[in-house]
């Protein structure tokens, strides 16, 4: 592997300059030293960051982002009617398109910084719902399209059982997404093997959410050593149904019954009191945030400054991939607050002044605990993965640090990437990935087949 010569990086103490990032064999940094000469290391004139976990994704979603806007006859559009939409593309995806559409996500991904992909993945069966011959089709699809990619993916089948809170019968289009514990014990068993055979690959678990899940089969989840993520508190709806079946709130229900901890990540977590945002907090699982999605899908307003005063963890996930960019995911958290509160600058404190630093910083901690990788910082022992801003970039020029992280959070957006490496490999070189014709060629046939 290369040793890098990084102009600026941003490491756990701070922004140093001339760092040179020395690489093993097994993709894991064995050494940075600031103030380094280093002529025989690759140059990487921008600001270098650590790559950034993606930890929520539905890859084949990417396939319909943009594609559900318009209003449907009834009117009062909302989540629910969405949902309607999704689940009529997901019904029509073949093994060959999710694998094509998930491999153009990735590169996508790759080439904004995000360099390891928590792939919550439900959409198992085949199109009218029976098992494909291997139950872990899709499952290990998506795994050869992040091998493919190049880009390290931590894959959490989940488990999807019911239709409503605790019990109720699923409803028809939910058909590819259903097993029972046996039939996701036996996906999973496939998951973990082929994670031995692939170095960038983890697992981990993702009963569905309070909805499609029992308590016994949360508690069998549990009990694995693995990350666990589940969809919590995104819609008002959901907090009602699960109030008026449990008398508690979906986090309430959590916090008092499951063994929350910093394995757990609880997607969206949007409709919280501040006692369960600060529960949430003490726990020391991660708040898995996906701002753009949760904007697009009129889900509500995160809880931050009371989350963040307790200490809470965070990370960002792309989800629906209506934004597929951290940086854009680190602003529509910020602006949304801004919006809500008629403040500025609310994810900041007096050590910490600059929004997308502070929020960097906190997405890149959260991010590696939820996706249960050692990545996030450049520090010995962790995945070499790094992210080059391009200093001539139009928005970033004449900037430095912190600063250069505000206009790349804040400023006008695209493509402020020039290469990133994944365990050392450069896998975005000049801004493209290094596969993009190839895998764009494929995810353009699968759209043509899928008639979007
Ligand atoms: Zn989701």
């Amino acid at each position: 592997m290369p040793d890098f010569l990084a102009a600026h990086a941003l490491l756990p103490e701070g922004w140093a300059r001339e760092v040179l990032i020395s690489c093993g064999e097994d993709g894991l940094i064995t050494a940075v030293t600031p103030g380094a000469r280093a002529p025989g290391a690759r140059r990487l004139a921008g600001h270098v960051l650590p790559g950034l976990v993606d930890l929520h994704s539905h890859a084949f979603q990417r396939a319909m982002a943009g594609g559900a806007e318009r209003r449907s006859p009834a009117g009062r559009d909302s989540f629910w009617t969405w949902r309607e939409t999704m689940y009529r593309f997901a019904l029509g995806m073949t093994p060959e398109d999710a694998e094509a559409v998930a491999a153009q996500l990735y590169a996508e991904l790759l080439s904004r910084g995000f360099t390891q992909i928590c792939e919550f993945h439900y959409l198992h069966h085949d199109r009218d719902g029976a098992p494909y011959a291997n139950r872990a089709e899709m499952a290990l699809r998506h795994m050869e399209a992040a091998r493919r990619a190049g880009v390290g993916v931590t894959m959490l089948p989940s488990l999807y059982r019911h239709g409503g809170i605790f019990g109720l019968p699923p409803l028809e289009g939910q058909r590819r997404f259903l097993n029972d514990l046996d039939g996701f014990m036996a996906i999973l068993d496939a998951v973990r093997a082929a994670c031995a055979a692939q170095p960038l690959a983890a697992w981990g678990v993702a009963p569905h959410s309070l909805r499609a899940v029992t308590p016994a089969m949360l508690e069998a989840l549990a009990a694995l050593d693995a990350p666990i993520h589940i969809h919590a508190a995104e819609q008002r709806r959901e907090v009602e149904e699960c109030r008026a079946a449990t008398g508690l709130r979906p986090v309430e229900w959590l916090l008092r019954h499951a063994p929350l901890d910093g394995r757990w990540c609880l997607i969206h977590a949007t409709h919280m009191t501040e006692e369960e945002a600060r529960g949430l907090a003490a726990s020391g699982a991660v708040a898995g945030l996906c701002p753009s999605t949760e904007a697009s899908l009129g889900d509500g307003i995160f809880p931050l400054p009371v989350f963040r005063a307790a200490g809470g963890r965070l990370g960002f996930g792309t989800d629906s991939h209506v934004g597929i960019c951290p940086a854009a995911e680190i602003r529509q958290l910020e602006t949304s607050q801004r919006l809500a509160l008629e403040l500025r600058s609310v994810a900041t404190d007096e050590a910490n002044p600059h929004p997308a630093r502070a929020l960097l910083e906190a997405a890149l901690r959260g991010g590696a605990q939820a996706a249960g990788v050692a990545m996030g910082a450049l520090a010995p022992g962790l995945r070499c993965d790094l992210v080059e801003l391009d200093e001539t970039h139009p928005t970033l020029i004449g900037r430095e640090g912190d600063g250069l992280l505000d206009a790349w959070a804040f400023g006008p957006q695209d493509r402020m990437v020039r290469s990133v490496a994944v365990a050392g490999r450069m896998v975005v070189e000049a801004g493209r990935h290094v596969r993009e014709r190839e895998i764009a060629e494929g995810f353009a046939r699968a759209m043509r087949r899928l008639g979007a």
